[in-house]
């Protein structure tokens, strides 16, 4: 066990940006920083590591939290996109730099643990964590277990086919939950109908005043319910919990989420459905409880970090 001085460091490295938090015994921040990352992203995680350790000497463990086919086991990635992680031990790489035990997790799982363990999701026996922003994904939360699936690759559900014969995916597929309901694809869709190139938070907020508005919006929230039903139906989970940049619309999301998942479901009551309470910097936090968890301690289970609810997009 590391001493009661001991701290504890995350890292959250992203395709254009990294972020590193240094948190003390009781999860009060000490450091909180966000770069951008850079080509070689593997020294510049190592780079990172040695420099929280030479600036704060009791950090007694590190966490890090990468997109991909995460192998947290053997501690490596398979295939990340435009990152140069593949097929490397990213924790015996850092260890072997900056001296401190190190643990590798993946970032959507990261983010539902942090969840799970004091953000929106606390207190449920079971929970299904879903980050929308450019891509969809999920992760899957049962007693004592964080489902990463037989090949890593659980939770992709942002390529689930929801129309047959639907507008085509940068997958290859057709119809998949990405293209109508990612802040990228409300985005998209709303450009190819009108020119406008904007965000899909303004699409939300034009709703009621631009018909095409109403009609991507509500295509999206279709889209979610019936991935949400098919996850609900298939698990049975007690708390669905959305986040990611889209979670920034709050109720304006989750009430119509609510309506069209209960109108799925008639003959059974779903899920409560909330937004996330550690917003963006949920996969952060998930880095430094795998930080702490690398020292041996389990101080992170009586962490209660403030709420980092995301404004805008
Ligand atoms: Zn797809």
């Amino acid at each position: 066990m590391p001493a009661m001085s001991a701290l504890f460091a995350g890292i959250d490295v992203g395709g254009t940006s990294m972020k590193s938090l240094v948190v003390d015994q009781s999860g009060g921040v000490i450091n909180h920083i966000t770069f951008a990352t850079r080509p070689r992203a593997l020294s510049q995680i190592s780079a990172l590591a040695t420099d929280l350790v030479a600036h704060y000497p009791s950090v007694a463990g590190i966490g890090i939290v990468v997109p991909g086919t995460v192998d947290e086991k053997n501690g490596t990635v398979g295939y990340a996109s435009n990152l140069d992680l593949a097929r490397i031990n990213i924790p015996e790489a850092v260890t072997h730099a900056c001296g401190r035990p190190t643990k590798l997790g993946h970032d959507g799982r990261g983010a539902g643990l942090a969840e799970n363990l004091f953000g929106a999701a606390h207190g449920s026996r079971s929970s299904v964590v879903i980050p929308i922003g450019t891509g969809i994904s999920a992760s899957l939360h049962f007693p004592g277990l964080v489902w990463p699936g037989f090949t890593h690759q659980s939770g992709e559900i942002g390529h689930i086919p929801v129309y047959v014969d639907g507008e085509p995916c940068a997958c290859g597929q057709f119809g998949c939950l990405e293209v109508y309901s990612s802040a990228k694809g409300i985005a998209s869709r709303y450009e190819a109908a009108t020119g406008i190139s904007t965000s899909a938070a303004h699409v939300q907020e034009l709703r009621g005043s631009d018909p095409i508005a109403d009609a991507v919006w509500n295509k999206a929230i279709e889209a979610l319910s019936l991935v949400l039903a098919q996850i609900t139906l298939t698990l049975d989970p007690e708390c669905i919990v959305i986040g990611g940049g889209l979670s920034g619309a709050g109720e304006a999301l989750l009430r119509p989420l609510r309506d069209a998942l209960t109108a799925r479901l008639e003959w059974r009551t779903p899920p409560r459905l909330v937004g996330s309470a550690l917003g963006d910097s949920a996969g952060l936090w998930g880095a430094a409880v795998l930080g702490c968890e690398a020292s041996g301690s389990d101080a992170f289970l009586s962490w209660k970090p403030e709420p980092y609810r995301q404004q805008g997009h």
